[in-house]
Formats: structure tokens, C-alpha cells, sequence
């Protein structure tokens, strides 16, 4: 069943997504890519009665390039300082492409502990409700700066899990380089075929995929997506991998086109929470 929303101000029904793009899509893509993705998120709301919670990743990788920062084997300390050098960065790219779209958007920078404290959870329910409501885009990062390697999302594919569950969407959208999940690795073979639909994920589906792989720009990998997509399910909630630089592609997911991988049986579990 897909969760409604009715709010006060507007008799629309509104469904929610939560997309997450990562570093290596950020940093390829730059402002003609944010742009083509905030005009999408506009189009969304505006055709489909979808809101969306924004998650990005990118303030480290978008810092290394700026700043000739040595790459390899940076110390937690050094990435930290990174992110705080490139989450503006990253922030100047996404509000320039939401002025573009009349949207405005808002920064929210978290770490795994106010996920989990009851009170800061709450507070941030709260926070990115009343953005919603107003129509703004909430833009989601994780708050390196202060965050331990032990309590760090990586690259954020767990962040959005947590938060599309925390958040009651219908949807977990993970924007990637890749088509999808194939059935076997398509850069060793060439006849690895893409899987359209997933029911679920199992321990054996984790396995057989990489565990910790780092791309160029980020700490995400198959892994950490298909991990993300077995948490969300938990909550009944759908995920899609697909590759976030095709344009037009979030529209055409929203018109029910097969593109990328869906994870998911479809049964949307109740809603757990009221909204207002
Ligand atoms: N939150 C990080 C960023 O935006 C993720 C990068 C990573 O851990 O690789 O830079």
C-alpha cells in the first residue's frame, strides 16, 4: 500500500522519496548534472505529488580535487577538514541549481548518533517535516566533521537508508555509475546481465558482491547498496539502483519506465507514523 499524505494547506495527496547521489556522480556530474537533477525534483513534486529528501555525498571528494590533497590513505583527521573545505562547496552547487527551479533548498548535516538518540531523532523528524511542508528541498549530508571512523555512514548509502525508514518514504532512490545490479560483475563479464527486479536480499546476494569497495571519489560500493536496500525493506520500503547521469531519468522511474534495479516485493507496509 503506498503512504498518502493529505496536509492542511494542500488537499493533494503527497508520496516521498528519499534520493541519494554519490561522491563519484556529484563530482563527475558538476553543476550541469545538479542542475538537470533539481529541475527534476521540481517536476516531481509539481506532476507526480512526490516530495524529496535530497542525500549527497561529495564534500570530501569535491575538497581532494580543490585543494591537490593527497588521495590515498588519508587519516580520519584530514577527511574531516576535507569535508568541512567541501560541504559549502557542494552546498553552492546544489543552491545554484535550485535557483534555477524557484526551489530553495536546506542543508542538514547528521551523524549516526542522531539517528539513534531518541530526542535528536525527533528533533530532526520535526525539522524535515516542516521543510517538506514548505516545499523546500532538504539536502542531506553526513556531518564528517565530527563524526569517528567507528560512527561514520561512508558514503552515505546507510545515512539514506536510515533516513527514508525514519522518514516513512515509499521509495529509496541510490543514484550510481552503474546500470544496476547485474548478475555477475560486467567489468570482468561481458555478459553479466542486469537484474530489472529483486525481491529481496539475502546474506548469499551480500556475498557475492565486494565487500567495503571504494570508488574513485567515494567509500560506497555494491555492498554498502545492497545493505542499504535490505534495511529499507525491513520497513517495506522499495529500493532503486540506477545510474543517476541519464537525464531525465528520475521522471521516468516516477512514470513507472523499467530502468536500473528495483529491490522489492512492492507491498508497502503501513505507515507506522502519522503525518500531519
Ligand atoms: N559524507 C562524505 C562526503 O560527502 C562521504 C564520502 C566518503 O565517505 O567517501 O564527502
Amino acid at each position: 500500500m503506498k503512504t498518502k499524505r493529505t496536509r492542511s494547506t494542500s488537499a493533494k495527496p503527497t508520496r516521498r522519496w528519499v534520493v541519494k547521489a554519490g561522491s563519484q556522480m556529484v563530482c563527475s556530474g558538476g553543476p550541469l548534472l545538479l542542475r538537470a537533477w533539481m529541475s527534476q525534483v521540481a517536476q516531481l513534486r509539481k506532476q507526480f505529488a512526490i516530495e524529496i529528501i535530497w542525500v549527497t555525498s561529495g564534500a570530501i571528494a569535491s575538497a581532494a580535487e580543490r585543494t591537490n590533497f593527497n588521495r590515498k590513505n588519508r587519516e580520519l583527521p584530514e577527511k574531516q577538514a576535507l569535508s568541512a573545505i567541501g560541504q559549502p562547496m557542494v552546498m553552492d552547487l546544489y543552491n545554484l541549481a535550485l535557483n534555477a527551479t524557484g526551489l530553495l533548498g536546506a542543508q542538514v548535516l547528521l551523524t549516526a548518533g542522531d539517528t539513534q538518540d531518541k530526542v535528536r531523532r525527533k528533533n530532526l523528524q520535526n525539522t524535515l517535516e516542516k521543510l517538506l511542508e514548505w516545499q523546500t528541498v532538504p539536502i542531506l549530508n553526513e556531518n564528517d566533521a565530527v563524526a569517528t571512523e567507528e560512527i561514520r555512514f561512508g558514503d552515505n548509502d546507510s545515512l539514506s537508508a536510515l533516513i527514508a525508514q525514519m522518514m516513512n518514504a515509499e521509495r529509496l532512490v541510490i543514484l550510481t555509475d552503474v546500470e544496476g545490479l547485474y548478475d555477475s560483475d560486467p567489468r570482468k563479464n561481458p555478459r553479466a546481465r542486469l537484474i530489472h527486479h529483486k525481491k529481496d536480499i539475502s546474506q548469499a546476494d551480500l556475498d557475492k558482491v565486494a565487500k567495503n569497495t571504494t570508488s574513485e571519489r567515494g567509500t560506497g560500493g555494491m555492498y554498502s547498496k545492497l545493505l542499504a536496500a535490505q534495511n529499507a525493506l525491513k520497513s517495506g520500503i522499495i529500493t532503486h539502483l540506477m545510474r543517476g547521469d541519464l537525464p531525465q531519468n528520475l521522471l521516468a522511474l516516477a512514470s513507472g519506465e523499467e530502468i536500473g534495479t528495483e529491490i522489492g516485493n512492492g507491498q508497502k507496509k503501513t505507515a507506522k507514523r502519522a503525518h500531519k
